[in-house]
């Protein structure tokens, strides 16, 4: 099993954490096993990157970009937003945390261009070996604006790609103007992804928006293949990834390793309960149960995704544990961890930040893997 770290130093935004504190953690953390790659982002803090790379060089141990794609970026470059059904720009969520959850339509050619530059502005001079893309997705049901953010995106970009497909527009806002529709009318879960609906213009609506985000990454893959960087894709659990636009299977032959955030504790979003909530709140669906989230749930989902998913699939658990948002202990660590070993994933990405990662924690996962 290989074991990757991701350590959250900042967003855009806001002060980076100082260099020794990620230094304090990580000598004591790679200290007690093998870790093959440490994740690392989104500050723009230059001099934490280059000394930390410095550091992961002298023990061998792959350095990542954490990069957030869609959302985030629009904190460092005018992009172009998702619009509603109504014609309304999707704006800014109002929080305070360190993430905005701002997304920008991922069709618009501009945005790719943009987003690209990021990159090459702030962090093209650091030594990393890859680059792992968080937010590459749409607004889930848990965003600010529900189900008006999943049923997006009605900028003039996205309604040719309609007008292209044939897709029924007209049908799709009918259905979204109508109190009484039930949506997403879920007939079946297949796994991986895959659903059945009761309705034609659902599938080929979420068809229509996995496809924008597929070839959209390609695009921005291309850009980061052409400079040799490696490639890794956080993405939603597999039962929730298609109403964010995701077609894990399909995504996962564009990286060289894909992680479904299996967080079954975690309140926040792409937590399994927060999400799942926030789906049966804004739908009433009961296909989709709190069974969604338990181990075995879990278990059946990572095989069927290291089945069928063309690169190797790391599962992304949390060891951090974050007051009323993701209470993880070696209990909950080790019953997911033993698990999880058995479902032919390549490693785990302990997640989604070391330096929250309490050392109860730490050594349980040491003495697991
Ligand atoms: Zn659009």
């Amino acid at each position: 099993m290989e074991v990757a770290v991701q350590i959250f130093c900042g967003g855009f935004s806001g002060t980076a954490v100082p260099f020794e504190a990620v230094e304090e953690k990580l000598l004591s953390f790679i200290k007690r096993f093998r870790v093959t790659k440490v994740i690392m982002g989104w500050s723009t803090e230059k001099s934490l990157y280059e000394k930390t790379a410095a550091l992961l060089l002298k023990h061998n141990i792959e350095f990542y970009l954490w990069f957030p794609v869609f959302s985030e970026t629009g904190a460092l470059r005018d992009l172009s937003p998702l619009v509603d059904y109504t014609g309304n720009v999707i704006e800014r969520e109002n929080n305070n945390s360190s993430e905005d959850f701002f997304f920008c339509c991922p069709n618009d050619r501009f945005n790719i261009a943009k987003i690209t530059g990021i990159f090459n502005e702030h962090f093209s001079s650091i030594k990393f070996r890859g680059i792992f893309m968080d937010k590459i997705r749409y607004p889930s049901f848990a965003g600010s604006r529900g189900k008006d953010g999943v049923f997006s995106c009605f900028c003039p970009e996205c309604m040719k790609i309609y007008l292209n497909e044939n897709f029924d527009v007209e049908k799709l806002k009918l259905s979204l103007y109508d109190p009484e529709f039930s949506l997403p009318g879920i007939k079946r879960y297949y796994g991986n992804g895959r659903y059945e609906f009761h309705d034609k213009v659902m599938s080929s609506f979420f068809q229509i928006k996995k496809n924008i985000i597929y070839y959209s990454l390609q695009r921005i893959c291309m850009y980061f293949r052409e400079r040799n960087y490696k490639i890794g894709f956080d993405v939603f659990a597999p039962f929730l990834s298609p109403f964010t636009g995701q077609d894990i299977v399909k995504l996962s032959g564009l990286c060289d390793f894909i992680k479904p955030m299996m967080y079954r504790i975690t309140h926040a979003p792409a937590g399994l309960p927060y999400e799942t909530e926030a789906l049966q709140r804004h739908t009433g669906n009961k296909t989709i149960s709190n069974k969604f989230f338990s181990l075995d749930f879990c278990v059946k989902e990572l095989e069927n995704l290291s089945f069928e998913s063309f690169c190797h699939v790391y599962a992304g658990i949390e060891i951090n544990r974050i007051n009323n948002i993701a209470h993880s202990d070696p209990v909950y660590i080790e019953e997911t961890i033993n698990a999880y070993l058995k479902t032919g994933i390549r490693g785990f990405v302990l997640s989604w930040n070391l330096l929250d990662m309490p050392e109860d924690n730490i050594e349980k996962v040491a003495q697991l893997l």
